[in-house]
């Protein structure tokens, strides 16, 4: 590592922060951050205790009053100030965003703009929490609802966007008055380490954002999750780990936001624009080395274009350069982790079992690190996995149809319901199609849509809930309906 690397490390808190101090774990315990493009170890972090989680939601409750009580103009300058220092730091941030996670570095950069924005988006929805006032049918009451703070929060995120999956719960909780604690995935925390410290410094009270990194997840969720004082869970994540929460959720009926696990289908029909398609696929399929919940994952293809697509869409793949993502020329990182990579070659092997060909890609890649080359996969049965599973890496499977009608019963036959991708010219097919596709995102002749003033958010076991747009205040609000008596 170069003396740059070693000094930005050294300017990432690696304890846990509670009531705005940074301390260590209360038995002592460490766990270890590895490079996934090395496997060399990048920092060794406090692993918080259920004590820690304790200590975390006190210091979150007892500022939850008083931080309820501050006005909707601090709150959102604390956060524009946020903003500001992210964009200065960004830098710093996507360096440490490439170094644990993986992603290369332009990507990392526009991870910062897009987590970023989340700051920004929310410093100007917290002065617009608005309630509404009318009269009631019979003209005796005036009637009024307003929106109040729903209390202290546990926030869980996933490694694959270490920013901009804790700016999108941070930021809204903050503009709506809410405290936190949040849980960062032990995979890739020190990004969200460095966000917290950056909150400090834009102004956020101490106690407001408390940080609990831990090798032990359930020591921190279970005990703050039982106790009567948490009044909120949102969780990004996978649908598996999303579902015991849930459970966890109902035994004090905790408002939930539910951010889980994505199947994209990605349609493309015989009167697309087939160069824009590819474009697209590319985006949608291997922004973020294929590692995103938004990532297109089965590609769904009219008989007729469909070995058009698939060449072309082989030889995109094929131009990328596998590799450490520090380095400039790289355009695919290595995967989070040895497993991901095992993963990848079993739905291969699996597709090709069942009678798919394998256009590019099919092997790991060379490296210490954790690589695998980008694949496109063809004639893919549905029957493979890679047809039903959440693939979550460089792997392009494209299965064929010849009516709009089986072409959506394809796409929707799946659990999950999150992003979905359309490529067509036709109006009249945008409308058909768009009413029937069962999920909360789609993007049309577009490769990338998520953005911090879109609602995002999935439906089935994609989730519920939205973050992003007006509607992410929305989450952090319970609303208060207030009849006043009138006489006439
Ligand atoms: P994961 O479910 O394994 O972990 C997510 C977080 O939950 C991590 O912080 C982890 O430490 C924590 N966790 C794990 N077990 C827990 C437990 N028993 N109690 C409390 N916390 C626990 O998911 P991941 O591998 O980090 O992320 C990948 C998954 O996230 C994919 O399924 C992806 O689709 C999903 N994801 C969804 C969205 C979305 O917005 N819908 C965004 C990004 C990722």
């Amino acid at each position: 590592m170069t003396t740059s690397i070693h000094a930005l490390l050294d300017r990432v808190p690696t304890q846990l922060l509670i009531g705005g101090e940074w301390r260590d774990a209360s038995n002592g315990g460490t766990f270890i951050v590895d490079n996934p493009a090395t496997g060399d170890t990048l920092a060794t972090l406090a692993s918080a205790t259920q004590d820690d989680a304790h200590d975390a939601l006190d210091a979150a409750c007892a500022v939850a009053a008083e931080w309820a009580a501050t006005s909707t103009r601090d709150r959102s300058d604390v956060l524009r100030r946020a903003f500001d220092l992210i964009t200065e730091r960004a830098e710093d941030f996507a360096t440490l965003i490439t170094l644990e996670m993986g992603k290369p570095l332009t990507e990392a950069r526009g991870e910062v703009n897009y987590g970023s924005e989340y700051l920004r988006w929310f410093s100007e929805e917290a002065v617009r929490d608005y309630g509404r006032s009318f009269p009631s049918p019979e003209g005796t009451l005036e009637m009024m609802t307003r929106r109040k703070p729903v209390g202290p929060c546990l926030l869980i995120t996933p490694w694959n966007f270490p920013l901009a999956m804790a700016s999108r719960k941070v930021a809204p909780a903050v503009a709506a008055g809410c405290t936190m604690v949040l849980k960062p995935a032990a995979l890739a925390p020190l990004t969200s380490q460095f966000f917290a410290q950056t909150m400090l410094d834009a102004g956020l009270p101490a106690g407001v954002l408390n940080v609990v990194s831990s090798a032990t997840p359930s020591d921190i969720s279970e005990p703050i999750m039982k106790d009567p004082r948490l009044r909120k869970i949102s969780f990004t994540g996978s649908t598996y780990v999303g579902k015991k929460l849930l459970e966890l959720a109902s035994q004090n009926v905790l408002r939930t936001s539910m951010e889980l696990g994505g199947n994209a289908p990605f349609l493309v029909f015989e009167d697309a624009d087939i160069d824009a398609a590819v474009n697209g696929a590319m985006q949608a399929k291997m922004r973020n080395i294929g590692e995103a919940c938004t990532a297109a994952n089965r590609f769904i293809v009219h008989e007729s274009v469909a070995e058009q697509f698939g060449a072309k869409l082989a030889t995109s793949m094929r131009q990328l350069r596998v590799g450490n993502g520090l380095a400039e020329k790289t355009t695919c990182g290595p995967l989070i982790n040895s497993a991901a990579v095992d993963s990848m070659a079993e739905l291969v092997r699996d597709a090709s079992n069942k009678g798919a060909r394998v256009l590019c890609g099919g092997t790991r890649g060379e490296g210490a690190g954790y690589f695998y080359n980008p694949t496109v996969l063809v004639d893919v049965p549905r029957s493979a996995r890679a047809a039903q599973e959440e693939i979550f890496g460089p792997v392009a499977p494209i299965m064929t149809f010849s009516k709009e009608d089986e072409a959506l019963e394809i796409a929707n036959d799946t659990e999950y319901g999150l992003a979905s991708y359309l490529f067509t010219q036709s109006i009249d097919r945008i409308w058909r199609v768009s009413s029937g596709l069962e999920f909360g995102l789609l993007g049309i002749n577009a490769g990338i849509i998520s953005n911090a003033a879109a609602p995002f958010g999935g439906v089935k076991q994609s989730g519920m809930g939205r973050e992003g747009g007006a509607e992410g205040l929305d989450e952090y609000t319970s609303l208060q309906y207030v009849g006043i008596k009138v006489e006439r």
